[in-house]
């Protein structure tokens, strides 16, 4: 199995990713409310990783109307259930998959002094970690790739 990372196509800007993400939900037989569309522009706009409240904070301003943290959090769950959505567990927040047609076990290089978060695919890695763990009788699920550290514009 050859799944290398420049193989997916991560969708050019916000429009393209919407709709990317919008298919993808569709396709898993989940409806694109107009609630559920605010809250994936919301993530997909943010700079960094955001936790449900920062998301129900936003989207209570941009629909002028409140939004629960509550109904937010089911939301990314949802989300990330059907792949629009990765949770960057360390810092118990989200961020919009930038390629909701492909999964991949995505690791996440967090920035401990900004927040801000990069994100790459090394297939080969993961591939190779799940293969291990098997190897032991071990039947791999989900797997939580993060490493904290300081980005380029931080360490300088
Ligand atoms: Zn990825
Ligand atoms: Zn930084």
């Amino acid at each position: 199995m050859e799944r290398l990372a420049e193989h997916h196509h991560p969708h050019p800007g916000e429009a393209g990713l919407r709709d990317a993400a919008e298919a993808r939900l569709a396709a898993g037989g989940v409806a694109w409310t107009e609630l559920r569309a605010r809250v994936f522009e919301s993530l997909a706009s943010a700079e960094r990783p955001v936790s449900a409240y920062d998301v129900s904070e936003d989207v209570s301003r941009r629909m002028g109307r409140r939004i629960a943290a509550n109904s937010v959090y089911r939301i990314l769950d949802l989300f990330v259930a059907n792949n629009l959505a990765k949770r960057v567990e360390s810092r118990n927040a989200y961020v919009a998959n930038i390629h909701p047609d492909c999964s991949h076990d995505c690791i996440f290089l967090v920035c401990t002094r900004c927040g801000q978060i990069d994100h790459l695919d090394d297939d080969r890695l993961a591939v190779e970690m799940r293969r291990h763990a098997a190897a032991r009788g071990f039947v791999p699920a989900r797997s939580v790739l993060e490493l904290e550290g300081l980005c380029h514009r931080c360490n300088g």
